[in-house]
This record gives C-alpha cells, structure tokens and sequence, in this order.
C-alpha cells in the first residue's frame, strides 16, 4: 500500500528542486498519491464501480499517459481533450464525451475515431450525431445524460435541481429518449448523471446517488433498456481550506453500500457496468502550486508577501473559480522555520497583477516570509493551470512537474511567453 501523504521534509526538498530546476510559479502533481487514492477508491468502492477520469480537471499529457495503464476510462469534455487523451495513448474505445455545446468538428472527430460513448445532453446533440455516424458508417453507442429535479443540499457546484444547460431534464426524458432511441445510427447503451461536485458531506453523496439510481431505474424501465453502462459523476470533494475534513470512503461505502447491491440485482442490470466519474477528488490533493516571494511590503500593519504566480496561474486558489467568498487554501512555507529564527506572523499573499482581486492568502499564518522565499499551496492537482487566465498580464506560464517515487519530471504543457 502506497502512503497517501508524502513526507513533509522530503517533499519541501522536491518542491525546492522542482522551483530551482524549472523555475516559479510551478505545480508538482505527486502521481504515487495519486496511485494511493486511486488504490483507496478500488478498495472501498471498486466491487460497484470502475473508475473513469474527468480529463477537465487536470489535462496534463504526461498526468494523462500515466493513467493510460491505471484508470478503467477517461471522460473528455471537447474535441480539444480528444486530442489530448488520443496523444496519451488512450484507445478512444474507452473514452466518453460529455458537454453542452458539442459541434459538428469535434463531434466528427468523435465519431470517426471509435469514440467508446457520446454522451447526448439534448436531442440536437442526437440529431447531429447520427448523421455524423451514418455519414462514418458507424451505429455510435451513446449514453444519455439526465438531470435529476433535485440536488441534496451540500455540494458546492450544482448542475441540475432547477434551470440548466446540462442533459435532459428528467420531466422531459419521456417526450425526448424514444425520439432518441429512434435514431438509426445511435445505439443507447446507458444513461450518465452529474448533477453536482465538491461534497464532503457523506450523507449528501449517498442521498443524490440514491436520487441517481432511482432515475436510472426508472428511464431504463421506460425505455426498456438493459444498460452496458451507467456512470454516476461522483461528487465526490476535497479539502482545500484548513479545517475542512476528507471524505471517509469506507463510511460512504458501509452507507450506500446496501443500496448499491440491491439495486444490482434488477435482472434489468444483470450486465451492467457502474462507473464512477470523477476528476479532483483523484488528483486534487496530489499537486501543490509552488510560487516564490518576489517582495515582501509592509502596508499599514500588514505584511504582504508578492509572489511570481498568482490568479493568473492558479485561479481556484484565488478564490475566483466558483467560489462565494475567498477562503484561504491550505499554504506553508517551503522549509518551515528550518533555522528557528522565524517566528509565525500573520501575511496576505498576494499575486504579480496590478488587481486586487490578486490574492491567495489573506492573514495567514506563517514563518516570516522574506524575498526570494517559496511557498506552496496544498490541494492544487485539479483546476489549476487549465482553469486559469494563464495569457492576462502575459507573465511567464507556470510549469508542471510529475513527482513519482521522488523522481522529477518536467511535464509542462505549455510553454509559450
Ligand atoms: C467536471 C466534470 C466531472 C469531474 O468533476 P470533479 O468535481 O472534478 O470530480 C465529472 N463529470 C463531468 C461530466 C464533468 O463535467
């Protein structure tokens, strides 16, 4: 059994190899973490379900050839991360296609290649598709994404529950899917929710699967489908503030466990898969953001340390990204107090643009930070460098490093100025 954290003097010498070899700011995505909380789902969640990763959270192509030989499937959400898992070697058999506002390229691309799901979030979409597969010679298995009427309180991004552009509204699915089914060229072969992310709460996950497998259950009756596939977008959150507490995969399990068995045995389900999609709760604790102090300004009683990266390379921990109110992520200073010579004070961090929207820390306790100093912010392996503005204010773009078994290894993706 892989640890599930990495040691914390050994890890500041990685991330201090990892900024002096390659520069600031930087993200290192720790992959024998990654390997422990992959190991963790199997254990406690692998006798339901397979494990397929949302490429949107983190689509770094070395990450992603990584995962070719680990992960049961990928989840792609454009034409664009297509290219990308293709490049990573993953055989488009096993890759799924989400998203809203598919277009006829990306689709053909699909479609074309062996793509193993589309999956359908309107009639429009269908419509399309089986054109594009008639044209390919190809009948194109599809999945149906519906979005339940309600989301469990507790999650902190929701897709469905009340007016929204992803999938079928379940009160439309009546009137929609036969016209789907209908279609020559299509196969339906499944059904897809994702209705809501970024839970810790355990009851909230087990509720809305609950809620999940009542609307498979129910459109598989309707439709009279035996399902090869139905994929339950996880939910699944991590920490990212101090304070908060992980998820207790074996307390979820022992929850909804009875749940999952009997709702198994539906001879309907004799011959399906279960998978679970998801991106952050996998990657996210694995990578931290690594930006160094470039001046520290004393301003009216606080000590603010600037640092080379800031919302332009790591929005989500500017608080910008989907967030209500900024909350500090968790930071430390890489090196701690190695000398004992620094007491803890009170800092903002703030980023290199002329905004103050640019910040990553407001009074957070830390060694006192000088010039020239490293700090790094935890739970950075998802949402990071593709969910950032990396072009505004044209700083260099931050690199990307994969740390495996205490190896460095440069895997930026993008290193145009
Ligand atoms: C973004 C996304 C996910 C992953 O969400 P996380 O919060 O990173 O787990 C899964 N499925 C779909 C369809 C998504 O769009």
């Amino acid at each position: 059994m892989l640890p599930s954290k990495i040691d914390p003097v050994a890890l500041d010498q990685h991330l201090t190899e990892a900024a002096d070899r390659l520069g600031t700011p930087a993200y290192v995505y720790a992959t024998d973490i990654v390997e422990a909380r992959l190991a963790d789902l199997r254990a406690h969640l692998g006798r339901w379900f397979a494990i397929s990763f949302a490429v949107k959270s983190n689509p770094n192509p070395a990450l992603l050839g990584w995962m070719r030989d680990r992960l049961d499937y990928l989840d792609i959400s454009s034409g664009g991360e297509l290219v990308l898992g293709r490049q990573a070697g993953w055989d488009p058999a096993r890759i799924s296609f989400t998203g809203p506002a598919k277009q006829e390229f990306e689709l053909r691309d699909a479609i074309d290649c062996g793509l193993g799901e589309l999956v359908l979030e309107s009639l429009r979409e269908a419509e399309l598709a089986d054109r594009l597969a008639a044209e390919a010679g190809r009948i194109q298995p599809v999945l149906i994404r519906i979005a339940p009427d309600r989301v469990p309180k507790g999650f902190g991004d929701q897709m469905a529950g009340r007016p929204s552009p992803f999938g079928i509204d379940v009160e439309d699915a009546a009137e929609i899917l036969p016209r789907i089914a209908a279609l020559p060229n299509l196969r339906i072969i499944g059904l897809h929710i994702y209705s809501g992310t970024q839970s810790l709460k355990p009851d909230a996950i087990c509720e809305n699967w609950r809620i999940f497998m009542q609307v498979f259950s129910q459109t598989c009756a309707a439709l009279d489908l035996r399902p090869e596939k139905l994929i339950f977008g996880a939910g699944l959150g991590i920490p990212y503030h101090p304070g908060d507490q992980a998820l207790d995969l074996a307390a979820i399990a022992a929850e909804i466990g009875p749940a999952l068995d009997t709702f198994r045995a539906d001879p309907r389900l004799a011959g399906t898969k279960l998978v679970l999609e998801l991106g952050r709760y996998l990657v996210g604790p694995a990578g931290w953001f690594v930006t160094r102090v470039v001046s520290v300004k004393q301003s009216r009683g606080s000590r603010i340390a600037i640092c080379d990266g800031g919302l332009n390379a790591n929005l989500a921990a500017s608080g910008n990204f989907g967030m209500v109110l900024r909350r500090n992520y968790v930071i430390h200073r890489i090196g701690g107090d190695e000398a004992g010579t620094r007491p803890e004070e009170k800092h903002d961090i703030s980023g290199p643009l002329c905004t103050s929207i640019d910040k990553l820390g407001g009074g957070v306790m830390l060694p006192r930070l000088d010039e020239g100093d490293l700090i790094a912010i935890h739970a950075c392996g998802a949402y990071g460098p593709t969910a950032s503005p990396l072009y505004f204010i044209s700083h260099p773009l931050p690199r990307e490093v994969l740390l495996t078994g205490g190896q460095l290894q440069d895997a930026t993706r993008i290193t145009a100025r």
